[in-house]
């Protein structure tokens, strides 16, 4: 779920208006998004009491380290890339 849609059910979420399924996807996302949190936490105007997401079962948060891995490997390509073209460069 994209941060655009947790941020229209966070109004909702707020209120205890929301599905109980959106509820556990504003929640799971939360864990994962500190953009959300502070949102959240803005439109609360009491960032204290910010519902902390219940953890007695983990959600995937491996999700969050692929993303790294994958952020480093673009690292990696980039960093690849330059040395292949100043090696280019320097070979004329
Ligand atoms: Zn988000």
């Amino acid at each position: 779920m994209s941060c655009e849609e947790i941020k229209t059910i966070i109004p909702s979420y707020i209120k205890h208006t929301a599905t109980d399924q959106d509820i556990s996807k504003v929640e799971e996302h939360l864990c994962i998004c500190d953009s959300c949190r502070q949102h959240l936490a803005q439109l609360m105007d009491k960032p204290n009491t910010i519902p902390a997401p219940q953890q007695e079962t983990l959600p995937e948060i491996p999700i969050k380290s692929d993303v790294n891995i994958l952020e480093y490997v673009i690292l990696g390509i980039g960093v690849i890339v330059l040395i292949f073209v100043v090696f280019l460069l320097i070979k004329g």
